[in-house]
């Protein structure tokens, strides 16, 4: 066998229903006094409940959260967060509520506890990333790792399909690319495959089905994983394109994702024939390519296909818009198994934009 190195890394997970109602205990155990609670508009009610299990412990709530994180946000938030002598953040929502709790942990060296009710995984990872004008910068630091991590399906209940399946493609991508990323090893694709026969497993079910605790628990069990597989290796070409779209289009994070993630792994497919194998099989479909595959459920989920098809701050991305990024992605990527040129880049970003089955 390959020897490798793997960096388990340090976060306790509470994963049950209704376990929002042990948030204030946990944020007990860590000992902390002056908590910011963060949270967006759609998880309002949920940060009511752990208000209230907060009780003194809490010190300022925070509902000013947007996409990437943009820097001028960030230093608002953080402002604010010095003011009320913050000690630890409790997060409840997505990757931008949790994106803009890392923000502050990175600045004021504190705990997070996150309350994830989306598939974006972030939750499990080190990885910050901030944006300002049209670039969005991200970084590595242990700090931002959530120490405790309380996923309670029951809050994903209401997440309404054009958010679940583009997150759970979001969630997918991570582990996907696991398998091929920078500092992957057995353990991170253990992880990775299991996430991904979670996610595949329950999708279908959960789109046909939104109210179906069971499929959402197993969907929130496969995003836990494969944030736990992107957390413990890198961000590879598909992750990469997907942080330039965002960043410079402001796309919607996870919608980039789904639409990208077929031909990103229909690319570097022809020199991973091992991994191409397990994936099949984890997406139960054995002997068939995973890329067309992913397409096939990405279809079926009612989710993006085409980068046509997607808004910016500017309105419907334009095709003539994808040179600058196929440019821009290029400058990024410097790792990946097959020998990627920027022209490589400006096809996959062709394919994605007519959203053609690979
Ligand atoms: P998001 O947090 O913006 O949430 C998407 C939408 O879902 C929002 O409109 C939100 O209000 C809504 N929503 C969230 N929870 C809900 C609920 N329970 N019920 C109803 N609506 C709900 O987006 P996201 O896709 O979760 O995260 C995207 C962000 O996370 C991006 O900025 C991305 O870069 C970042 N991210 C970071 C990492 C990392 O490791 N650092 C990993 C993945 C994603």
């Amino acid at each position: 066998m390959n020897p490798f190195t793997f960096d388990q890394l340090p976060s306790r997970i509470v994963f049950s229903p209704a376990a929002l109602t042990q948030v204030g205990a946990e944020v007990q155990r860590l000992g902390s006094e002056r908590v910011m609670l963060v949270h967006d508009g759609m998880t309002a009610d949920a940060a009511d409940s752990v208000a209230q299990q907060l009780e003194a412990r809490l010190a300022l709530r925070w509902s000013d959260v947007a996409q990437h994180v943009p820097v001028e946000l960030a230093e608002r938030a953080r402002a604010a967060a010095s003011e009320h002598a913050i000690d630890a953040v409790v997060t409840i929502g997505g990757g931008s509520s949790t994106g803009l709790a890392k923000a502050l942990a990175l600045s004021h060296r504190m705990p997070i506890v996150a309350v994830p009710t989306t598939y974006a995984g972030s939750e499990q990872t080190t990885i910050y990333g901030l944006t300002g004008g049209q670039h969005k910068q991200t970084g590595k630091d242990p700090i931002v790792l959530p120490r405790v991590v309380v996923y309670d399906p029951e809050l994903t209940l209401g997440l309404p399909p054009g958010v679940t399946g583009p997150s759970a493609f979001n969630a997918l991508a991570h582990s996907v690319e696991a398998l091929w990323a920078p500092g992957c090893n057995p353990i991170t694709s253990a992880l990775a495959l299991e996430g991904v026969r979670a996610i595949a497993g329950s999708l279908p079910q959960t789109m046909a089905h939104p109210d179906d605790v069971v499929a959402r628990g197993d969907l929130l069990y496969g995003a836990a994983l494969s944030g736990m597989a992107l957390g413990a290796t890198a961000a590879g070409l598909h992750h990469k394109i997907c942080h330039v779209l965002g960043g410079r289009f402001n796309l919607v994070h996870a919608d980039a994702h789904s639409v990208i993630l077929p031909h990103a792994l229909a690319f570097n497919a022809p020199v991973l024939p091992q991994e191409m194998a397990r994936l099949s099989e984890a997406l139960g479909v054995p002997g068939q390519d995973p890329a067309g595959a992913l397409w096939d459920l990405a279809a079926a989920s009612n989710v993006p296909t085409r980068l046509a098809d997607l808004k910016g701050s500017d309105g419907l991305l334009q095709r003539d818009q994808l040179p600058g990024a196929a440019d821009a992605a290029a400058a990024e990527i410097t790792v990946n198994p097959r020998p990627v040129t920027r022209d490589d880049l400006l096809g996959i970003l062709e394919r994605a934009f007519d959203g053609t089955r690979p």
